[in-house]
């Protein structure tokens, strides 16, 4: 429909240098930032995770950056996990895992061509060296379709030594529901989410009811199987439906979590920790905000409409 075309256009449209300098400078991009991003710097994402906690709420930080073409980037971006990680630990946020890290291995390596899965995988492991220190765990951000199969198999190559990492599974794509059942094993953390990524026909759902009818599917697989399901949407009709599917398991609250956005349906984020369940917030943070900013706009036409106007009136 109208919202799914839109949400194409500004994906497309985004890809451009011109309209990349024309938001980064836009004064509104600022506002609409503040609401998604904690900030800058790591004691920023920290004050904001020790506010989550105030209201029992989880935690998991991104720094924000992908795409990472030069190798000094990509270590310099492992090493601010690493302060990241010390810094939660020295404030008691991350034991028992409260508060965790969500890293894309774009950002830590695996775009620089030639040998960037190898450069990745060694940068990931010294964020899950860092996290298992301070008795918290690390999840695999997942990119776009491109990127799924390396994504999994330094996944394989992680849990090797760190058997608690987490991956992300989308299911717009096609695959997923095969994945699902690959990793729907004991001691696997899948992190179920809809994706945000433009991606062509060939490997993914263009309309939002069957990426909703996919992820239905994908929920029953990781519900009934072994594994640690991660409930990662804003949409009340599937929160609902992971509830129903976690009790017809007899799951208890603690086999399962839910996820949301920082800034994004906080109310019912609080109302849904209250009511007994784990709900983990994503919290990005650092100056490389442009494509996430882009995709939070895509998934809302009302974030689009106002973001295009206050634009157009610059
Ligand atoms: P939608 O149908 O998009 O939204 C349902 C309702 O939620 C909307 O009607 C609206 O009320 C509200 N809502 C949703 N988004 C917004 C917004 N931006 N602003 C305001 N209201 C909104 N995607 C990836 O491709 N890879 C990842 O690794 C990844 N990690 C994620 C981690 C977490 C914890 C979460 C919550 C999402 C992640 N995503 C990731 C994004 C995800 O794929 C979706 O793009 C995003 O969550 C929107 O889908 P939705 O399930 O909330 O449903």
């Amino acid at each position: 429909d109208a919202s799914d075309l839109l949400r194409g256009a500004l994906l497309q449209i985004s890809e451009s240098d011109t309209v990349r300098s024309a938001v980064v400078a836009a004064p509104v991009s600022r506002a609409v930032v503040n609401r998604y991003v904690a900030g800058e710097e790591v004691d920023e994402a920290v004050a904001t995770t020790a506010r989550l906690r105030t209201t029992n709420r989880l935690v998991t930080i991104d720094h924000l950056g992908e795409d990472v073409t030069d190798r000094a980037q990509a270590e310099r971006t492992r090493d601010t996990y690493v302060t990241l990680l010390d810094a939660l630990a020295e404030d008691d946020l991350a034991r028992f895992g409260a508060a965790e890290v969500s890293v894309k291995l774009s950002a830590v390596g695996q775009s620089i061509p030639g040998d960037g899965d190898a450069v990745a995988l060694e940068n990931a492991r010294a964020v899950c060296e860092a996290a298992e220190r301070v008795g918290t765990t690390v999840t695999l951000d997942m990119e776009d379709h491109t990127t799924t199969d390396r994504t999994l198999e330094t996944l394989r190559a992680l849990r090797q030594d760190f058997p608690w990492v987490g991956a992300v599974l989308q299911t717009y794509l096609h695959r997923t529901e095969s994945d699902c059942r690959d990793l729907a094993h004991e001691g696997s953390r899948v992190r179920l989410c809809k994706g945000a990524y433009k991606e062509p026909e060939s490997v993914a759902f263009q309309d939002g009811e069957d990426v909703d009818l996919s992820y239905v599917r994908c929920l029953k697989v990781l519900m009934a199987g072994e594994g640690y399901p991660m409930v990662a949407t804003h949409d009340p009709r599937l929160v609902e439906i992971a509830r129903a599917l976690a009790g017809h398991h007899g799951r208890s609250p603690d086999s399962y979590e839910f996820q949301m956005l920082l800034g994004v349906r906080d109310l019912e984020q609080k109302r849904i920790a209250d009511r007994g369940h784990q709900m983990r917030v994503y919290v990005p943070f650092g100056d490389d905000w442009y494509g996430y900013l882009v995709r939070r706009l895509a998934e809302r036409p009302a974030n689009i409409r106002f973001f295009l106007r206050s634009l157009a009136s610059n």
